[in-house]
Formats: structure tokens, C-alpha cells, sequence
């Protein structure tokens, strides 16, 4: 099934200036990027996008990382996307992540693990939207 997922390239991978090598892994891997963009979210952007994890102890520190500095953040489209990414992505852990994963590669911990990766058709869905409007997206 064709499907779309939200991918965010965090800070730490843009400032170890990984955004070419991340992007080709998903074009070799058949995820077709249908928008992408630069931002730098506001801390409250950050919050508003992470909102299911504002109980969790970790919350403060991730809106802090992901307000750090510019991200790059897509739409990839193709078969079974959303699964398919999170393959791409590894374990939330790089410690944990499969060689050959983009967290094994480029990950430093748990919190600093270079990407973001929709987690289901109902996540993707609001991710999508709460970053792109629907003429920026060329699918
Ligand atoms: P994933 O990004 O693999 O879907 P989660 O949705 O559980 O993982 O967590 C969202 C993000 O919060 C993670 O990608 C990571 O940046 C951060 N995070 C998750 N767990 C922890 C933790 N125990 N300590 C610090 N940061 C964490
Ligand atoms: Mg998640």
C-alpha cells in the first residue's frame, strides 16, 4: 500500500551535516521525497509536535535538543512508507540499532538519534499536517 510518513532529520545529524547521506538512504530504498523544508522550531513548535510524550520525564530535554537548531523535515511516499522508515531508522537506542540502520550510523544516545520516523497512519497523519500544509506536499 502506497503511504506517507513524516521523516525529521534532527539537529544533531544536520550539524554533523549527514542530510545528503541520510536523504539518499530513503531514495535507495524506495521512499520517494514528496516535501522537505529547513526549519529551526520554536521550543513551543517542538512541544506542540511532541505532545503524546508530555508526561514522560524525558519531554523538557527533547523539545530542548529539537529547538537547537535547523532540522530538515519530509513527507517520503512509497509501499508500506511508514514501516519501511522505521526499518530505515533503527531502535530508538543506537546502542540498540541493527547495523546498517541510520541511528547505528549516525545516532550518539537515546535522545540525540539523528532522526524521526512516524510511527503509524494515525501519527503520520497529524505529523504530516502539522508541518505541511497540502500544496506543499508533490505526491
Ligand atoms: P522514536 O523516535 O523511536 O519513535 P519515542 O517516540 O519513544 O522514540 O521518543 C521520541 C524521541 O524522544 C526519541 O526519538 C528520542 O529523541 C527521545 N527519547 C526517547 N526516549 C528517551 C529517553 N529515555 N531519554 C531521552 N530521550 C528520549
Ligand atoms: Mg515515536
Amino acid at each position: 500500500m502506497i503511504e506517507r510518513t513524516l521523516a525529521i532529520i534532527k539537529p544533531d545529524a544536520v550539524r554533523k551535516r549527514v542530510i545528503g547521506e541520510i536523504i539518499n538512504r530513503y531514495e535507495q530504498a524506495g521512499l520517494t521525497p514528496v516535501a522537505i523544508k529547513m526549519i529551526h522550531m520554536s521550543k513551543s513548535v517542538a512541544e506542540g509536535f511532541y505532545a503524546v510524550h508530555k508526561a514522560r520525564p524525558f519531554f523538557d530535554s527533547l523539545c530542548t535538543f529539537m529547538s537547537s537548531g535547523p532540522s530538515v523535515v519530509l513527507v517520503l511516499q512509497g509501499d508500506n512508507a511508514i514501516k519501511k522508515n522505521r526499518e530505515l531508522m533503527g531502535a530508538t537506542d543506537p546502542a540498540k540499532a541493527e547495523p546498517g540502520t541510520i541511528r547505528h550510523a549516525h545516532g550518539t544516545n537515546i535522545e540525540f538519534n539523528a532522526v524521526h520516523g512516524s510511527d503509524s497512519p494515525e501519527t503520520a497523519g497529524f505529523e504530516i499536517g502539522y508541518f505541511f500544509p497540502g500544496m506543499e506536499i508533490f505526491g
